[in-house]
């Protein structure tokens, strides 16, 4: 068997330590003669597991206790409809910065739902080439929160600031950040934030499972005719099983904190890890006059690398030279075209190297 290096956008690699954990419990959970798939939520080992698997993350990220962290399904997708209809409950209007395609759909949701929205800030005008600066902030005098994704993984811009905003009236605005593709990349206040949230399949474990850490006062006032399972304060009081939750999901995201603590030795290591493999991609791209990424250096994610060929004619080649050399998954989104390397948590700085060198190998070939 060969695992090749893969770099899917999401979902995503899992480190393998992960996968072989998994494969050592699939058939028999620590003795108890059955899977964890197959356990109730409600039984004394998932009970474990899940407490564990939250203990763990908070500890990670380092969750004040005045936060609730759920475990949910439905994808970052849908907190783009759970967020104004828990945080908009005492009315008030959903502001938001604008970086790309993902910012974007949360903005169509929002309005969809029929809530009142204002863009406060928009990287359109440049082509999301640069985030905004915090001086173009304008929220509106009614803001209940300001929402913003932190890493637009389509486009590759990441924030390098956190944009605390205030009101006219000098109230300051909840952050509201989707960091479904930067999560766990590196250390970060959770005290800046009103939420977070963040699909799994990128950082955090497999598809099917979506992380929310809210503060506990924005918990509480929904708008009328929110559905329970929409509603953070029954999901928080239920411990996120008002249903059955995403048992084998959680457990493996579980897996990936203990990898992260114990194997990584936390966040700040992982953080220098993430940078030192953005940094050489990013340098190798920068010495060639064949590759390009056209992004504000301040603003270049660390997670997602978008790049595009001189000769748009060769991309064909390279993704399938590259599939046949081991280094999978590197075709752009649909929507930009070009390449996309995402380089998260799991993807180890030995894949990095080996892209770079199979780069090299392709311009000198074929460039
Ligand atoms: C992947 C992604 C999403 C969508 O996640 P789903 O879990 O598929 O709904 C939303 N926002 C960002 C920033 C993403 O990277």
């Amino acid at each position: 068997m060969t695992r090749h290096y893969n770099f899917c956008a999401g979902p995503a690699a899992l480190p393998v330590a992960v996968l072989e954990r998994a494969r050592e419990e699939l058939l028999d959970y620590q003795g108890r003669g059955l899977s964890v798939m197959e356990m109730s939520h409600r039984s004394d080992e998932f009970i474990a597991i899940a407490e564990c698997a939250e203990a763990d993350f908070r500890q990670l990220l380092g969750v004040p206790s005045n936060y609730k962290v759920l475990f949910l399904q439905g994808g970052a997708s849908m907190q783009f409809a759970m967020l104004p209809m828990n945080l908009l409950g005492q009315g008030g209007s959903a502001n938001f910065i604008q970086t790309g395609i993902w910012g974007k759909k949360a903005l169509s949701e929002a309005k969809r739902l029929g809530f009142s929205c204002n863009v406060a800030a928009s990287s359109e005008p440049n082509g999301h080439m640069a985030v905004p600066g915090l001086e173009a902030i304008q929220v509106s005098d009614d803001a209940a929160y300001l929402h913003y994704t932190s890493n637009e993984t389509i486009g590759g811009l990441e924030f390098d600031y956190t944009p605390h905003v205030q009101r006219a009236d000098g109230a300051n605005v909840p952050l509201v950040c989707d960091m479904s593709s930067n999560i766990l990349s590196g250390p970060i206040d959770v005290a800046d934030f009103g939420v977070i949230y963040a699909g799994a399949q990128k950082n955090i474990g497999p598809a099917g499972l979506t992380l929310v850490v809210v503060r506990d006062d924005l918990v509480g006032h929904v708008t009328q005719g929110t559905p329970s399972l929409f509603d953070y304060q029954m999901l928080a009081e239920a411990g996120s099983m008002v249903n059955t939750p995403p048992t084998y999901a959680w457990y493996l995201a579980g897996l990936v904190f203990e990898w992260l603590k114990e194997d990584i030795g936390g966040l700040a290591a992982m953080d220098a890890i993430n940078q030192r493999k953005a940094d050489k991609l990013y340098a190798a791209i920068d010495a060639s006059e064949f590759y390009s990424n056209p992004i504000a250096q301040a603003n270049r994610s660390r997670m997602n690398v978008p790049f595009v060929l001189a000769d748009a004619a060769l991309d064909k080649a390279f993704l399938q030279q590259a599939d046949a050399a081991g280094l999978l998954n590197l075709k752009g989104h649909r929507s930009v075209g070009g390449m996309r390397a995402s380089l998260y948590n799991a993807v180890p700085e030995s894949a990095v190297d080996a892209l770079i060198a199979f780069m090299a190998d392709f311009e000198q070939t074929r460039g």
